[in-house]
């Protein structure tokens, strides 16, 4: 198979991989003329946890059947390579929805337990490991393990956030929650700074399923942290909404330069806020816009241009409100940032997997176009705040986090090392651990 530029969501790194694609669930790994071997979904991660310079890449796009489906208990079984978008095609007409989902639908059932990701709904639902029931694990010795939360758990515990590391996720099975229409009944509701957030988020939290918040990165001083919360759920049977919109935007290649700077940023920012009132806006909406805005501009990352973009997602207790306060400070300061700044409060139900991300408290994530040195200074910088407030970035965004911070923030990192597949590896796993085999 030849070398080829397999990259990220982020597109900083270009690296070279052999690429050695698995034809079928039931046939061995693939031989590959390569030292190590790493898992590749849809490449939607921003960083370096998909990527594995010098080594093989085991791209899933042929692993995409559906499997088995009880439509009386919303179980789903389907090989690792399907696609969420692909997923809800089948079940939503048929009354069943994802239990979680990411921003994107363009991500495989194996990179979503990987990562084990998170959605609006945390708060109430937990991440998407949480409702994986069973999956089977390939192995490079050809041994197929079969695990699960009461089935050889340590190998579940060691896969769901997994980061690819412990062999190829074949197939997976999961529950599904029912739904009684495609709509999601929707309010919006503006808030001028991140203490009215946090108010707003508690109360929203507390009796709505999904809730997420947009903030303008670049207001100071009074209006710092201001914003629009986002909050659904379910709409009831017979809820009327427009005909679903399927069409596509596209931006068609990569751009020279990045048409995301700080004067675009600020006038989108002060318009989007503006536009929004400060009365509560209800209205049902389908679940396409709800959960998945950027979707409809397909390749929307090439807008960053050549030099890609960089995404900082991170974690902080509730209890250190003053260190994501200095977030935004620090990012309003440096005039970097994006528009699309999403603050989330994270809550309590416990994640399954020995690196799962969330942990209760707040998080926040931004795109920041990469402007070499100086972004690489600001991300540091930002860095330093959440390690020191004990959160945690998240691996499924990251590219430049250091191994120590990586190690303070995911102290059973070990564990996953004893279970990782020796014929595994990444990038990512390289730089935070220092492994090299
Ligand atoms: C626009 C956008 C919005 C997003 N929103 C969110 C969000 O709200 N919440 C969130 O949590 N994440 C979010 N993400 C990140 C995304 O959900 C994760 O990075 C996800 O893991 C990507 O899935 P993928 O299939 O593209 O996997 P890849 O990015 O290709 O790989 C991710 C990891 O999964 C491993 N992997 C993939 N397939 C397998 C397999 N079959 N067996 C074993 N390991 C495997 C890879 O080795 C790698 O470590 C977003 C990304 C984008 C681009």
């Amino acid at each position: 198979m030849p070398m080829t530029d397999y990259t990220s969501w982020g597109r900083v790194h270009r690296p070279r991989q052999t690429v050695c694609p698995p034809r079928w669930r039931t046939d061995p790994l693939p031989a590959c003329a390569a030292d190590s071997l790493l898992p590749y979904g849809r490449g939607r991660s921003y960083g370096d946890c998909c990527l594995n310079d010098g080594g093989g890449l085991l791209p899933t796009s042929a692993l995409e059947h559906f499997i088995a489906f009880d439509e009386q208990a919303g179980l789903l079984r389907c090989e690792a390579g399907l696609t969420l978008g692909d997923i809800l095609e089948v079940t939503v007409p048929r009354g069943w929805f994802l239990p979680v989902t990411p921003g994107t639908r363009h991500v495989t059932v194996g990179g979503a337990i990987a990562n084990d990701v998170h959605g609006k709904n945390h708060h109430a639902d937990g991440t998407f490991g949480r409702h994986v029931t069973r999956l089977e694990l390939l192995r490079s010795d050809g041994q197929r393990i079969v695990c699960g939360p009461d089935e050889n758990p340590e190998w579940f515990a060691a896969t769901v956030g997994g980061l690819g590391l412990t062999g190829l996720i074949t197939w997976a099975e999961f529950r599904l929650k029912p739904i009684a229409s495609r709509a999601i009944e929707q309010q919006q509701i503006r808030f001028a700074s991140l203490s009215e957030y946090r108010d707003i988020a508690a109360e929203s939290d507390a009796e709505w399923t999904y809730t997420v918040a947009w903030v303008d990165c670049l207001s100071r001083g009074r209006e710092l942290g201001r914003g629009v919360l986002f909050r659904g759920r379910h709409a009831q049977a017979g809820t009327r909404i427009g005909k679903p919109d399927r069409s596509k935007l596209a931006v068609p290649f990569e751009l020279p330069v990045s048409l995301v700077n700080g004067a675009s940023i600020r006038l989108f920012n002060r318009l989007y806020y503006a536009t929004h009132p400060t009365r509560v806006q209800s209205r049902e909406v389908d679940y396409g816009p709800f959960f998945y805005p950027l979707d409809n501009i397909a390749h929307w990352n090439r807008l960053y241009g050549r030099r890609g973009l960089y995404q900082f997602q991170c974690a902080i207790p509730e209890a250190e409100f003053d260190a994501m306060h200095e977030l935004f400070e620090r990012i309003a300061q440096s005039g970097q940032g994006s528009m699309l700044a999403v603050l989330k409060r994270f809550g309590d139900v416990p994640s399954p997997g020995l690196l799962s991300f969330p942990r209760p408290g707040l998080t926040l994530a931004l795109d920041f176009a990469n402007r070499g040195e100086r972004t690489r200074r600001l991300l540091g910088e930002l860095e330093d705040v959440v390690a020191q407030a004990g959160g945690a970035l998240y691996p499924a965004k990251d590219a430049l986090m250091r191994p120590e911070t990586f190690q303070q923030a995911y102290p059973r990192w070990r564990e996953l090392a004893e279970h990782r597949d020796p014929a595994f590896s990444s990038s990512l796993w390289r730089r935070v651990t220092g492994e090299t085999a």
